[in-house]
Parts: structure tokens; sequence; C-alpha cells
């Protein structure tokens, strides 16, 4: 059985091979052609979670699961906070046949997720990102969202100033372009047209007030129904796209306390990415709309990105 280790995730999975799987992968998600139960989550102790992800790609394709622990309190030790395995079957013999490091790949395929809707649903024009956070995801959206649009600065946000300093610093280096560290996130969003929410958040820290017409937000931080990034009123006044919508309906906690709230119904999730991607729903319908992309995550984009490094 082949192992494909962190450096060489790191080193082969990259965003130009990353974001046109990741697409396919969502596409076939909406079309119904690869097959997964909604993303078990054991709770363990002191909030940290393990998840579990079985799936099946398109056709009698590849199949497996991603199993990962989710330790928020790593990243002050400077350790990933997701670790685990992707674990790939072979569909003709049904042998397990690769291991990959999952910590990295979800790295990676998340923020690819994050720029293939930010590609389908951003202005075609923007430029200023704003990302709240400044952890693994921060570092990763940066570089992912570089590729689907001409970013001329980016603004970062996060709870120590300190830190978020030396993030705009190492990034402003590796990207070849201004971030800078804003005091609070009202300031981080001001202006920007593309908003990322990357942060272990509990409750929201974005409030849809301080978002213009016509910004993108990705809204990743939160994968389960509890935390959620951004407050009701950005849900209610967005265009909202799901990654999943059984699993937005089931998971997404920005969504849920909008729809407890009254304010938003079912059908306020006009459609699935892949649905967008595949150009059977709209994306953005005016250059004024706020298009918000829930992601969840999910295992036909680590499947997907694994079986391209297993297969190549
Ligand atoms: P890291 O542990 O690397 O970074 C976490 C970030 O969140 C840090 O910037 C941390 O900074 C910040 N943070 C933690 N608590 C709070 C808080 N209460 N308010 C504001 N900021 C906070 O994690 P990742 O970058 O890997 O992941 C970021 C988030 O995205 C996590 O919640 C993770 O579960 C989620 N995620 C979602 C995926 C998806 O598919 N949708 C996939 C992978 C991750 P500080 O503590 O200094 O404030």
């Amino acid at each position: 059985m082949r192992f494909i280790d962190r450096e060489e995730v790191a080193r082969r999975l990259t965003y130009e091979l990353c974001i046109p799987i990741v697409r396919e992968a969502m596409i076939a998600f909406s079309r119904g052609e690869t097959r997964q139960p909604l993303r078990e989550i054991v709770p363990l102790a002191d909030g940290r979670l393990f998840g579990v992800m079985p799936g099946a790609m398109s056709g009698r394709g590849v199949f497996g699961a991603k199993l990962i622990s989710v330790f928020p309190d790593n990243f002050a030790k400077g350790v990933q906070s997701h670790q685990g395995l992707v674990i790939l079957f072979d569909p003709a013999s049904g042998a397990p046949v690769c291991v990959v490091h999952a910590g990295e790949v979800t790295a990676i395929r998340t923020a690819a997720a994050s720029a293939v809707a930010t590609d389908a649903l951003a202005r075609r024009e923007a430029s200023r990102l704003a990302i709240l956070g400044y952890g693994e995801q921060a570092a990763t959206h940066a570089r992912a969202l570089k590729q689907v649009r001409p970013l001329e600065a980016i603004t970062v946000w996060g709870r120590s100033a300190e830190r978020a300093a030396a993030f705009a610093v190492k990034m402003t280096t590796e990207l070849g372009l201004p971030v800078s560290a804003a005091p609070d996130v009202e300031t981080a969003v001001a202006g920007a047209d593309i908003i990322c929410t990357v942060t272990g958040a509990a409750e929201p820290i974005l409030m849809g007030r301080w978002v213009a017409p016509g910004t993108h937000v990705n809204l990743v931080g939160s994968s389960f129904a509890g935390p959620a990034e951004a407050d009701n009123d950005l849900v209610a006044r967005s265009r909202f796209i799901a990654d999943s919508r059984a699993g937005v309906l089931a998971q997404g906690a920005e969504f849920l306390r909008a729809k407890a709230a009254g304010l938003v119904g079912d059908d306020h999730i006009v459609g699935e990415i892949g649905e967008v991607l595949a150009g059977t729903v709209a994306g953005r319908r005016s250059a004024e709309e706020i298009t918000v992309y829930k992601s969840l995550g999910h295992v036909a984009q680590d499947l997907a990105s694994a079986w391209a490094l297993y297969n190549s």
C-alpha cells in the first residue's frame, strides 16, 4: 500500500491541479454521481472533534474515507488542527491501495473549493480580498484565490494583532502583493470585493451591515451546526449558495440560525455550487448582489484530490 505524506501532498497538490479537480468533483456531487452519507462528527473532550467521512466517486469509481481529528487548541502550539488519513480503495479489486496525509489535503482542497466558488460567484474585476483568521486555511485561501482573480491587495484580521501582523508580513513576501493587518473586522472588510471567513469563532464576527453590495463571501470556518461566523443579516441579504444543500440544511450553522430566527426558509438556499458550475442554477445576477458560498467540506473533494495524487 502506498503512503503519500504531507511533504508530497504539499509539493504535488498544486492549486493548478486541485482547483479543476474540485470543480469537477462538485459538479459530479450535485448531479448525484458521487455517493456519500452526511459527515459523522464524534465530539471528543475539550471541544475537539473526530470526523468520519466515507464516500464513493462517480460511476464504478474509487471509494474510501477520510478520518480526521479536529483539535482547535493545536493552532497555538504550531501544530495542524486537522490531522488524519484519506484512505483510497481500488474499485476493481476492493483492496485498500493508498493512504494520504489528510491534514494537507484538507488545507488545500478546502481553499481550492472556495477558489472555484469565488471564480463562479465573485465579480470579474474583484481584486481586494479580506481574510478573517490567520491560521492554515487563511494562508491556503490567499494562495488559492490568487489563482482565480487578479488580486491587488489582501487585508487580514484576527484576534491577536501581533499574529495578524506576522501573517501579513509572511504572505506579502510569499505572494508578492500587499497584505496588511486590520485592527477590527469592520475595517478589514471595508472595501473588500471578496471576504473569506476561516476562523474558529463560535459567535458571529462578520456583520451583514459591514458587507458592501457586490461582495462575494466564502463562509468556511464553521463546519457543523454549532459555531457561526456571520450574522443572520448577512445570510438574509445574500444570494446563498451551498456546497451541499442537504449538508447545509443539517449542519450549516449560519443558515440554520437565520432560519430559526424566521428570516429565511429552506428555499433561501438557491442552489449548490455544483449546479451553478453546471449552469443549471444562476450564480451572481447583478454587480450589486451579495453572494455567499457556504462551505462545509465534502469527501468527494478529498477522494478526487487523493486519487489524482495516487493515479499520476
Ligand atoms: P487553524 O487552527 O490553523 O486556525 C484557526 C484560526 O481561527 C486562527 O486564526 C485562530 O486564531 C482563529 N480563531 C480561533 N478561535 C477564534 C475565535 N473565537 N474568534 C476569532 N478567531 C478565532 O485552523 P484552520 O485554518 O485549519 O481552519 C480554520 C477554520 O476552518 C476551523 O474552524 C476549521 O474547523 C474550519 N475548516 C473548515 C473546512 C471546510 O471544509 N469548510 C475544512 C477545514 C477547516 P486565534 O486563536 O489566535 O484567534
